[in-house]
């Protein structure tokens, strides 16, 4: 066990500085990641918040798409947030036809699953593990329309017309939410993370 793991952020689009950030406090050697090489130097990835679509299309750019599948799939941890959840998903529903993922996770999201009116909203929701409420904000989010055997869910919309969507689940070391826990100062979230890391190198 390592006492300061190294984690990325893939930074190739959307709120990497919040991450970095919000890893660093919960004490973290926190990178930006950009390049194969600098993938190869990580303990363990953070997705952020962005743009799907277009992450999607960098990563490939980047000549990251591979690398990434590859060290997803030989269990590097990771986490990610909002379209970090969904390129964390095995399978999306309402993403742009020509849409890939990384995968990872067995779960199916919906893209912008909350619709128009409430397309950006904040909550106090239970995790299943931890003392207390989050305050989770959602922007744009997806939720997961399905969760597959392998992964659990850990906290769902408690109020209003999206009460019982799953917004956060676990599957091993890999992590993920739909809203954006790195831009409220709580940090139980990248905490958890840090401490999946940890207990893995
Ligand atoms: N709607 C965005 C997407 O589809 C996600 C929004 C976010 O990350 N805040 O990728």
């Amino acid at each position: 066990m390592t006492d300061q793991p190294t984690i990325g952020v893939l930074a190739v689009q959307g709120d990497v500085r919040e991450h970095l950030a919000a890893l660093t406090e919960s004490g973290a050697y926190a990178v930006r990641v950009r390049r194969p090489s600098e993938l190869a130097e990580v303990d363990g990835l953070v997705i952020p918040g962005g743009e799907s679509t277009t992450m999607d299309k960098l990563v490939r750019a980047f000549d990251l798409y591979d690398p990434l599948r590859e060290r997803l799939a030989a269990g590097m941890p990771a986490y990610g947030s909002c379209a970090g959840m969904i390129m964390l998903a095995d399978r999306i529903t309402d993403g742009r036809p020509d849409q890939q993922t990384l995968g990872g996770l067995d779960i199916t999201v919906r893209r912008n699953a909350f619709g128009r009116q409430v397309d950006s909203f904040e909550e106090d929701i239970h995790w299943s593990g931890m003392d207390g409420t989050i305050h989770a904000v959602f922007i744009r989010a997806p939720w997961v329309e399905e969760v597959g055997e392998r992964a659990t869910a850990l906290a769902h919309v408690e109020h209003g017309p999206a009460a019982g969507r799953i917004v956060a689940v676990r599957q091993g070391n890999v992590l993920a939410t739909s809203f954006h826990p790195e831009v409220t100062g709580d940090h139980r979230v990248h905490q958890l993370f840090v401490e999946i890391v940890k207990d893995c190198s």
